[in-house]
């Protein structure tokens, strides 16, 4: 395993094992959850928007490794963003995930990490539910389920 392979996999170990924003969001205005049949992943994403800002994310659920560090990711670096930029982000992971272009590693950071799962194509979901589900709840769509 290479050295930047293994980084990958710590940053997802670490955000399985102690998962950021893994809560329930009682005052959560935003609110999807998230089915991957595929692998048995299950999400709920929780969104406080005030205006165009992110005020506040959080999820619950139970899933894979990949899906819950793919969602405690997420909420990391959505907290605090506008809109705009979490739907540009969206854009971002999903290219990264699906291998469309190069990931802009500035713009991701840490999320660079979930790069590695294009080579296993049956996680791909996994790691995209969240970011799915969040889009999902901020459309007002309460319901993202993956066809199998
Ligand atoms: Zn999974």
């Amino acid at each position: 395993m290479s050295e930047l392979r293994e980084l990958y996999q710590q940053v997802i170990l670490d955000h399985n094992k102690a998962p950021r924003n893994f809560r329930e969001m009682d005052e959560a205005n935003h609110k999807a959850d998230g089915h991957n049949p595929l692998c048995g992943d299950e999400l709920t994403v929780f969104l406080l928007v005030d205006g165009d800002l992110i005020e506040d994310i959080a999820f619950q659920g139970h899933g894979c490794a990949i899906s819950k560090a793919s969602a405690s990711m997420m909420t990391a670096n959505l907290k605090g963003k506008t809109r705009a930029e979490a739907e540009a982000m969206f854009e971002d992971v999903h290219n990264m995930l699906t291998g469309k272009g190069e990931p802009d590693g500035e713009r991701l950071g840490r999320l660079t990490a979930l790069a590695g799962v294009r080579d296993f194509p049956t996680r791909v979901k996994c790691a995209t539910l969240a970011w799915h589900t969040m889009k999902g709840a901020l459309e007002g769509d309460p319901e993202v389920v993956f066809s199998e």
